[in-house]
Order: C-alpha cells, then sequence, then structure tokens
C-alpha cells in the first residue's frame, strides 16, 4: 500500500510535493479572483511584502504585511520578525530572526495602490548578519570604494522546468534537437515560454529594475536577462528582487524557474551563469585597458578564493558546470583572453578596440549570491585583500 513502509510515505510526498503546484489551483477560476482584486484597496492601506535569501543562500522567502502609509524611503519601514527555524536560519527554541528592510521596490503583483517589495537583510537574536546575510559586508566594502564608483552588469541565465522536474516543453522522457537553433531563438520549436520572459521583463522595469536586456540562452528553454551595468550593492539588490519576481511569475504560469548551474549533467547541454561585468572610474576612461590588465593579474593570482564564492556551496556547485566545455573554462585553472567564451575572464571585443571599458568574470554560477560574487571582486582588485 501507500502506506507500506516510511521510504514509500516520504518517495510519496516528495511526488506530491513536486506535481502539487499553483498551476494545479490555476483550475480555480481566475475570474473569480479578479472579481475580488478588483475591490478598492482602501487608500490608508499598503501592502508590503518583506523579502530575504533563506538559510540555503539561494532561495528567496516573503511575508507581507498591512502598512497605513506609504514609505518614502527604506528608513521609513520597520524591522520585522520571522521564525527562523523554519527557513534553516536558528533554532525552535530561539527562533526569531530579524529583517532589516534594505532596499524597496514597487510591487509589480497587487495592482491598483503603491504596493511595494521590500528586499530585507537577516540578522539574529544578538543583531549579528545570519550565516546568509552576505549583503551586510559587501554593503561596507561598497562604501570603502565608493568615490571610485563600481558598476556591475550582472548576467543572469536560468532553465524553465516543467512540474515534474523536466526542461519545460521538452519532449517527456527525451531530448528535443541538439543545441544550435536554441540561442537567440525564433520560432515554436526554437523559443520555449517567452510569455514568461516578456512578463519578467515588463514586471522588472515596473518596479524600477535597471533590467536592460534579455535572450534565449544555448540550450532549449534556457534563458538569459541582463541587469546593469548599476552602482555598487544596488546592482546585486536588484538582481536578487528580478529573482524573486520571476519565481512569481513562475508560480503563475505553473513553470518551475531553476537557478541550477548544470540541470541537465548527462548530455550535450550548457550550464548556467551569471555572468559579471566590472568597471571602476579607471577601466572607463581613455587607456582604462592598463587598469583592466592590472584588475586580471591580481585575479589570476586568487582562482581558488574566488571559486568558493561564486556558488552557494563553496564552489562544488560549480564543479558541475565549469568542465572547460560548453562555453566555460575549468574551475581548476585561472585564464582570460580577448572575445573568448572559454576563459575565467573575457575582454569584450569593443573594449579592446576602445582601449577601456570593463571586463566580464564568467565564473560566477547562475545560482550565486551577487553580494558574494561583487564583494570578493571589490576586495581583489580594488583593495587588494588577502581574505
Ligand atoms: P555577453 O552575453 O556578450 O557576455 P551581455 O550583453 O549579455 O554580453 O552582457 C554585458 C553586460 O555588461 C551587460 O549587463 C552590461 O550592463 C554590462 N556592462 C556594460 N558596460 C559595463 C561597464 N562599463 N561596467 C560594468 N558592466 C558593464
Ligand atoms: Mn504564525
Ligand atoms: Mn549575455
Ligand atoms: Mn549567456
Ligand atoms: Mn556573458
Amino acid at each position: 500500500t501507500l502506506l507500506g513502509s516510511s521510504s514509500s510515505v516520504l518517495l510519496h510526498r516528495r511526488t506530491l510535493f513536486r506535481i502539487r503546484s499553483t498551476n494545479d489551483i490555476r483550475q480555480l477560476d481566475q475570474l473569480i479572483t479578479q472579481k475580488y482584486l478588483n475591490l478598492p484597496q482602501p487608500s490608508n492601506k499598503i501592502l508590503a511584502t518583506y523579502i530575504w535569501i533563506d538559510g540555503t543562500g539561494e532561495q528567496l522567502r516573503s511575508k507581507t504585511k498591512t502598512m497605513s502609509k506609504v514609505p518614502d524611503n527604506v528608513e521609513e519601514l520597520s524591522w520585522w520578525m520571522f521564525d527562523g527555524s523554519s527557513t534553516d536560519q536558528a533554532v525552535g527554541e530561539n527562533s526569531d530572526v530579524y529583517l532589516k528592510p534594505a532596499a524597496i521596490f514597487k510591487d509589480p503583483f497587487i495592482l491598483g495602490a503603491d504596493n511595494k517589495l521590500v528586499l530585507c537583510e537577516t540578522y539574529d537574536a544578538n543583531k549579528k548578519p545570519t550565516k546568509t546575510n552576505s549583503r551586510a559586508d559587501c554593503k561596507k566594502t561598497m562604501e570603502l570604494i565608493a568615490d571610485q564608483k563600481p558598476l556591475f552588469g550582472l548576467e543572469q541565465e536560468y532553465t524553465l522546468l516543467d512540474r515534474d522536474g523536466w526542461p519545460f516543453g521538452w519532449p517527456k522522457n527525451a531530448f528535443p534537437s541538439p543545441q544550435g537553433p536554441y540561442y537567440c531563438g525564433v520560432g515554436a520549436c526554437q523559443a520555449y515560454a517567452r510569455d514568461i520572459v516578456e512578463a519578467h521583463y515588463r514586471a522588472c522595469l515596473y518596479s524600477g529594475l535597471d533590467l536592460s536586456g534579455t535572450n534565449a540562452e544555448v540550450m532549449a528553454s534556457q534563458w538569459e536577462y541582463q541587469i546593469g551595468p548599476t552602482e555598487g550593492i544596488a546592482a546585486s539588490d536588484q538582481l536578487w528582487i528580478s529573482r524573486y519576481i520571476l519565481q512569481r511569475i513562475g508560480e503563475e504560469y505553473g513553470v518551475q524557474v531553476s537557478f541550477d548551474p548544470k540541470p541537465m549533467e548527462c548530455g550535450d547541454w550548457n550550464g548556467a551563469g551569471c555572468h559579471a561585468n566590472f568597471s571602476v572610474e579607471n577601466m572607463r576612461k581613455p587607456g582604462g585597458i592598463k587598469e583592466i590588465r592590472k584588475a586580471i593579474e591580481k585575479l589570476s593570482h586568487r582562482q581558488e578564493i574566488h571559486i568558493k564564492y561564486y556558488d552557494p556551496s563553496q564552489g562544488l556547485d560549480n564543479t558541475r558546470r565549469l568542465t572547460g566545455k560548453h562555453e566555460t573554462a575549468s574551475y581548476k585553472s585561472f585564464t582570460s583572453a580577448t572575445a573568448s567564451r572559454n576563459v575565467s575572464i573575457r575582454i569584450p571585443r569593443q573594449v579592446d578596440e576602445e582601449q577601456c571599458g570593463y571586463f566580464e568574470d564568467r565564473r560566477p554560477a547562475a545560482n550565486c549570491d551577487p553580494y558574494a560574487v561583487t564583494n570578493i571582486l571589490v576586495k581583489t582588485v580594488c583593495l587588494d585583500s588577502s581574505d
């Protein structure tokens, strides 16, 4: 029977978990939902959805509360709390974890009033940043070099999965045609679920993010968008909120969004990265290529350390992706070149021609924490850090 042994119960529960999703509830009549959402929201009430990174360092959580005034800035928002024992951020006996509002964006989901998304940092009982609050240290670093005007452009790749965990739109128990037609692909068998991409693009712009572009990626049902160039901590704040918005849109369509750096390990399929493009003012000035080359020289001595910061499992996730194949360089060695996609650091051709601009670090995984990535980049390149 179904309940024959504890392992089959577990298996069954996991199956249930994977198959039941919001999309099953889509059989609920959307016209009925709309009837209630059409009710006017009282003018003295707004919804603030507090968002934070949980104990995985990778997944987001959120909860919502009513506020009596539209906040003009993040300082007007009060700290809040959540049950950290349910998010792997505290133990049951001492479970309250603090949410400290860090950045504020327009809510693109509940319309009709000036509702907000609030990105938060997490603090433990002693008001120390939790293990997965890497924003606190990143912010300090960015403040130290604020006068150098650091810019980041983050290329977020992701894969759409069906509710059963198989890539969205792929034939079941089979593979689509080999890679080739999908990158920037156009057509019913080349581009999968463009609706989601376009909904996400618009929602991000509405929310106030510097979303600067999008393209279909090399693997079928894999996509990319870019945040930036954006200054300092804001680039990473925006990337996290853009991920949140994407996950919420995925909920509505019943499509899973995966940031796994290598969703299809067997076969000839590209992984998913989050290339980090970086410059400071000196690099963008005429002759800035000299500064770029200095930066690359510094980075060449710190391969192992950087790899630790480029995925949420201290480099383990990237061992699946940075194989030296599929437009990557091996995680084991540092390489750089102009216009090559098989290196750790690429100098874009245009930068080489103009002799100034920025460089691209191709190593961060799609599920990286951008606070960790941009922090270590600045520490190595601008602060000559040895940690
Ligand atoms: P590719 O796919 O060829 O690597 P993309 O167009 O996807 O290139 O990404 C390039 C990124 O570089 C963009 O996100 C852009 O914001 C960023 N970028 C452009 N100029 C700078 C700069 N001066 N400093 C940092 N990032 C930059
Ligand atoms: Mn409760
Ligand atoms: Mn790109
Ligand atoms: Mn790409
Ligand atoms: Mn790139």
